[in-house]
């Protein structure tokens, strides 16, 4: 925070410092006595391609919402404090703005409602998003829908935190203004998030910019009292400094002065550069197929039987990981569809990507980039050996933050790690999947690419489209504002767009002085070795099978971040965060030259602070695991790490396996093609050094940058994963016929 530390701020208690305003519970018994209300006749809903795209996936969240029996009872604790903790902690790491608890009186139901035995009401608050400024294209896409925004993402918050009730063996139903059975306004003010103004309600902080969802539940969890009728405008000195470690109202209004298609980084701070800062030979870079990488290749059998089973099991590992799975399998379909009669007046790519980013952060995403498509970022084949087009010429590539604080509470490979991936997942895919809905509403071909289906690698679009510079951990890109605290989500098309450069923060420098990644990775996957060239990638080389294996096989957790969890660039760098930390960023970013002393220092300080310890202030979940579809006590128990500062490899002794391109599997073979580790450990990859001195004497790329062929004819594919342990769950465009 500005003045104030956040890290004894329970995370639970939300952004907002919705514990210092004045309360008043006469407002219970007045508010309770009313007469029903019928269903609010509504907004007329607004027109547009934008707010069409959001009507479709406002209605498709709608129909993902289960009535399924419910399992047994969890082992939940019978205290409502720790109860109220996991379900606000669980609101607020999906990003709601607010969220208050009331008891469910009877003329909460809507007047043609018939009342559920419902106890209780989790009210969720949502900001609207940031307006694009007149002169901007996207202007018009947004201005009248920031309200149905704002309300999709609390409804797919509501959506989730019902799930998640219900996988825990209680009932639950999220509701909406145009479809649900509650009158949502007063429950607002029964939760204390809102008070009568007028003809509405109006939020201490927010005004009348926010948008309303409700869970209702036979769940007991603890209600908060109704706000004091006075308390009309909460930005008193302590919000504008952020007392009780609050997000600063400072903050909030830098972040409503900069530009819309900046975002609230300064990315434009950061040195553009004309190439990465690592070397990329684009000429032997093979294309792969989806069915080359770790996941895919333990959901096919590669790794043993037992990664297999597991790999099924990993997205439905917990009840939070599973209530989010719902969703993001939901919105494959839509990740393509029809594209409308052209659109003209969408010719300039400067003001198009202006938009576009813009759009971007209206919906929620971290930080946007562009960049043009090469063609080995297109994998060769999807999962079900199909060979993929390459058919759109630009990646708007988008960064989802895995939230810091969550990370903090964290050991970095417990029971929320999955959840934390797959939230970003999600976001990202509701995000582009809009997006790209809006786009071909345009009239441009246009598709989203998510963790669940994407034709595209992730990774070098990252990288040209300046969002970030390879590191130590191999597989992941960091950001100089957010580290590596990210997932990605990418909308490819062919609407006019300006790509944005590679970007240089020095990072290089910084991963050859530091190992902490190294030093914490529970496996030993991260090289404590040089860069070398792999696949035609200048990359520090990590163990990805060894990496993948420990993240699917986690017997004390679901999945693993430790290494995102524990290096220094994880840190909270805007007003948020703590002032040594913003001001060690300014100097990262701005003062370049300061970088050879000051990165030692850093990453010396940084284990010197004990960054990288688990926080138990920011841990807000419950540890349960899921057992063949029931919520059970972790069957061997948690991981509970904090730092390892006296492990250390000789980087001559570490064993790292590497599988390139011709020792993968061929793109269209369904049944498993077992790792051979022991080979994969023998083979020696080129330095920088000699891969440059080899190409400056025109001799070609190695044989193993040589991808498998193909194994079927052409035209003869397979559907299903191999014994059909994971079911195949569709593709893009492929929609169920009662969808539209
Ligand atoms: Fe190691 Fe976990 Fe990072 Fe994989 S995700 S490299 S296992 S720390
Ligand atoms: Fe680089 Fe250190 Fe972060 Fe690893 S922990 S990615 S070496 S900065």
């Amino acid at each position: 925070m500005i003045f104030f530390g956040n890290k004894s701020r329970p995370f639970d208690w939300g952004p907002y410092p919705l514990e210092r305003l004045k309360r008043d519970p006469r407002i219970t018994p007045s508010e309770s006595a009313k007469p029903k209300i019928d269903r609010p006749n509504g907004r007329t809903p607004p027109g547009g391609v934008l707010a069409a795209a959001v009507a479709q996936y406002h209605d498709l969240f709608r129909r993902l919402q289960s009535n399924d029996t419910l399992p047994p009872k969890a082992p939940v604790p019978d205290d409502l404090g720790p109860r109220t903790t996991d379900l606000k902690g669980f609101g607020y790491f999906l990003d709601v703005a607010q969220i208050g608890i009331c008891e469910m009186p009877e003329n909460a139901w809507l007047a043609d409602a018939a009342p559920l035995p419902h106890s209780h009401a989790i009210v969720l608050v949502q900001r609207h998003g940031r307006m694009p400024e007149p002169e901007n294209l996207a202007h018009a896409w947004c201005k009248d829908v920031a309200e149905e925004a704002a309300e999709l993402r609390a409804f797919e918050v509501a959506m989730i935190l019902a799930q998640y009730i219900r996988s825990l063996g209680f009932e639950a139903k999220a509701h909406d203004y145009a479809k649900g059975l509650v009158d949502i306004e007063r429950l607002a003010v029964l939760a204390g998030v809102a008070n009568r103004a007028k003809n509405a309600i109006t939020n201490p902080y927010l005004g009348g910019d926010f948008s309303v969802t409700v869970v209702t539940t036979e769940y007991e969890i603890a209600s908060d009292q109704p706000l004091a009728e006075g308390v009309r405008n909460g930005k008193d000195l302590g919000y504008w400094l952020g007392f009780n470690g609050a997000v600063p109202g400072l903050e909030w209004r830098r972040r409503e002065k900069r530009r819309s298609d900046l975002g609230i980084y300064p990315m434009e701070q950061v040195d553009r550069v004309d190439e990465p800062t690592t070397l990329v030979f684009e000429d032997e870079v093979p294309r792969s197929p989806r069915r080359a990488e770790f996941f895919m290749r333990a959901r096919f059998g590669d790794l043993g039987d037992k990664a297999k089973r597991e790999m099924a099991r990993m997205p439905t590992k917990t009840a939070f990981s599973m209530a989010i799975g719902n969703l993001i399998r939901g919105m494959i379909p839509y990740q393509d569809g029809q594209i409308s009669p052209g659109n003209p007046g969408y010719e300039n790519g400067e003001a198009n990507s202006k938009a576009i980013k813009s759009l971007s952060y209206f919906l929620g995403s971290e930080i946007t980039g562009i960049c043009e498509i090469p063609d080995y970022a297109w994998y060769s084949h999807s999962v079900d050996g199909a060979s993929i087009d390459t058919d759109h010429r630009y990646a708007v590539v988008m960064l989802i933050d895995q939230g810091y604080d969550t990370m903090e509470g964290a050991s970095g490979d417990d029971w929320v790690s999955v959840a934390q991936s797959m939230r970003a997942y999600m976001r990202g895919a509701e995000i582009a999947g809009v997006m790209s809905e809006m786009l071909r509403g345009l009239g441009f071909s246009s598709r989203s690419h998510t963790n669940a289906y994407s034709d595209v690698v992730h990774n070098p679009l990252v990288l040209m489209s300046g969002l970030g510079e390879m590191s130590r951990i191999g597989d992941t890109l960091l950001n100089p504002f957010i580290g590596p605290r990210l997932k990605t989500v990418v909308l490819t098309t062919n609407m006019p767009l300006e790509p944005d450069k590679p970007i240089d923060f020095g990072l290089q420098n910084f991963c050859g002085s530091c190992f902490k990644c190294a030093r914490e990775c529970p496996c030993d996957a991260i090289t404590w070795g040089d860069k070398s060239i792999f696949n035609g990638y200048e990359i520090w080389k990590p163990d990805v099978e060894r990496c993948v294996r420990y993240r699917i096989t986690n017997a004390k957790g679901a999945a693993c971040g430790r290494c995102m969890k524990t290096c220094p660039l994880n840190k909270v760098v805007t007003w948020e965060g703590p002032i040594m930390t913003r001001i060690a960023s300014w100097f990262g970013v701005n003062q370049r030259w300061a970088k050879p002393f000051l990165i030692p220092i850093a990453v010396w300080l940084d284990d010197a602070l004990r960054h990288g310890v688990r926080n138990p202030v920011k841990k807000w979940w419950f540890d349960l695991e899921v057992v063949d579809g029931a919520v059970v006590a972790p069957r061997i128990g948690t991981n509970e790490r904090d730092l390892d500062l006296d492990h250390k490899i000789d980087p001559e002794e570490q064993k790292i396996a590497i599988y390139p391109a011709n020792r993968m599997p061929p793109p269209d073979q369904a049944d498993p093609v077992v790792v051979d580790r022991k080979e994969a450990l023998q083979v020696i990859l080129e330095t920088p050094v000699e891969a440059l001195a080899r190409r400056a004497r025109a001799e070609p790329r190695p044989e193993h940058c040589k991808p498998t062929p193909p194994v079927l004819d052409e035209g003869e594919r397979f559907r299903g994963l191999g014994d059909g342990a994971t079911q195949w769950v569709g593709k893009p465009g492929e929609r169920e016929p009662s969808a539209n």
